[in-house]
C-alpha cells in the first residue's frame, strides 16, 4: 500500500510500456490443450498488481500485409486470413481456424512490432503475447501461425531504425522458424538456447544455438546463459534485443524438459535485461511459450519477465519517483489483491 501511494505521487510521466489487445484470448473448443486464456489473465494480473500505476498499457494496431509479407509468402498470409488453409496445414499449427483467430493472429504480430517500437523509444517494453517462433515462411507449426519475431525484426530493419539486431530466444523449444526465415539476413542475428531433445525434432541452424541436455537445473542453465549470451551479443553487434522469454523451461511445464525454478526464471529475465541495458541496447520482450494447465501458476511465470522489466525501469527512472520513495531494485512488486483471490 505504501509503495502504491508513493508510486502515484511520481511526476506525471508514462510508465513501462506493456502491449496488449483484448482480442488476444480467443475462444477455443473445450479441452483444447493450448492455454488461450493466459493472455487475458496476465493482463488482469498485471493491472491488479500494486504497481499498476507504473505500467502504461498500449493497444497495438494490426500488422499490415506489407509487414507480414516481409517474413511470409503472400499466398500463405492470404490463405490463412481467408480461412483457406487445408486441414493438414491446420493440424500442423494445432489451432482451429476462426475469424477471431485470424484477427488475433494479425494483431499479435502488430503487438510485437509495437513492442519493438516502444523499446526503441523508451529502452524497455513488454508484450503480453508473442514468440510464435515455429512459424515458417510458407507454413505454421506448433501453435504458431505467423512469426512475430521475424516480422518485427524485418520491419525494424526495413524502416532503418537499427542497423543490426539480435533475437534472444530462451523458449525451451528451438526458434526454428525464425532461424530459417532470417538465415539470409545477416543484420538479424538469431540466438536460441533450448532443450536439445524437444520439439522440433529437426532443428534449423540459428546464428548461435545452445542445445541443452534434458533435466538441466537453475545452476547449469544460468551458467550456460552467462557463458554464451555475452558472446552472442558481441558477435551480433546488435543495436536492439528482441527477447523471447518463453517460460516452458520451468520444471512444472507440460512441454518443457528442463528443471528451472521460479527463482531461476527470475534470475534469467533479470540477467538478460540487465546485460542488454548495461550495454545500452533497447529490450523488447515477448512472453513466448508456457503450457501449465494451472492458469494461475502459468500467469505468474509469464509475469516474471514484466516484473524484471519494471525492476529495470525503476532503476532507470529513479528521478521520476517522489522524494522519499524507497526504490528496492531487488524485490519484485507484489501481486496485490489477486494474491488473496488466488490463494483462497
Ligand atoms: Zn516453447
Amino acid at each position: 500500500m505504501r509503495n502504491q501511494l508513493l508510486a502515484r505521487s511520481r511526476s506525471a510521466r508514462s510508465g513501462l510500456p506493456l502491449i496488449y489487445h483484448p482480442i488476444y484470448s480467443v475462444p477455443l473448443p473445450a479441452n483444447h490443450p493450448f492455454p488461450m486464456a493466459k493472455f487475458a489473465r496476465l493482463e488482469q494480473w498485471l493491472r491488479n498488481s500494486n504497481s499498476a500505476d507504473e505500467l502504461s498499457f498500449i493497444e497495438p494496431p494490426r500488422a499490415t500485409a506489407e509487414q507480414l509479407q516481409r517474413a511470409h509468402c503472400a499466398g500463405y498470409v492470404e490463405r490463412f486470413c481467408a480461412g483457406q488453409l487445408s486441414a493438414k496445414e491446420l493440424r500442423r499449427i494445432g489451432l482451429p481456424w476462426s475469424q477471431q483467430l485470424a484477427d488475433r493472429t494479425v494483431t499479435a504480430v502488430g503487438g510485437t512490432i509495437a513492442t519493438v517500437n516502444a523499446a526503441l523509444q523508451h529502452g524497455l517494453a513488454g508484450h503480453l503475447a508473442g514468440g510464435t517462433h515455429h512459424a515458417h515462411r510458407e507454413f505454421g507449426a506448433g501453435y504458431c501461425i505467423f512469426n512475430d519475431l521475424a516480422v518485427a525484426a524485418l520491419e525494424v530493419l526495413a524502416i532503418g531504425a537499427v542497423e543490426r539486431l539480435i533475437i534472444v530466444d530462451l523458449d525451451v523449444h528451438q526458434g526454428d522458424g525464425s532461424a530459417e526465415i532470417l538465415k539470409d539476413e545477416p543484420r538479424a542475428f538469431t540466438f536460441s538456447m533450448h532443450a536439445a531433445k524437444n520439439f522440433p525434432a529437426r532443428k534449423k541452424l540459428s546464428d548461435y544455438d545452445v542445445p541443452l541436455e534434458s533435466g538441466l537445473d537453475d545452476a547449469g542453465y544460468l551458467q550456460a546463459l552467462a557463458q554464451h549470451l555475452p558472446r552472442a551479443l558481441e558477435e551480433s553487434a546488435a543495436e536492439l534485443v528482441i527477447f523471447d522469454a518463453g517460460i516452458d523451461v520451468h520444471a512444472g511445464d507440460r512441454l518443457g524438459l528442463l528443471n528451472i525454478s521460479d527463482d531461476g526464471l527470475r534470475q534469467r529475465e533479470r540477467y538478460v535485461i540487465n546485460l542488454a541495458r548495461d550495454a545500452g541496447l533497447p529490450v523488447a520482450a515477448v512472453i513466448g511459450g508456457g503450457y501449465d494447465r494451472d492458469l494461475e501458476a502459468l500467469t505468474r511465470r509469464h509475469a516474471v519477465v514484466h516484473q524484471a522489466l519494471l525492476s529495470r525501469w525503476r532503476y532507470e527512472h529513479e528521478a521520476d519517483y517522489a522524494p522519499g520513495y524507497e526504490l528496492d531494485y531487488e524485490s519484485d512488486y507484489e501481486p496485490g489483491p489477486d494474491k488473496e483471490i488466488a490463494d483462497a
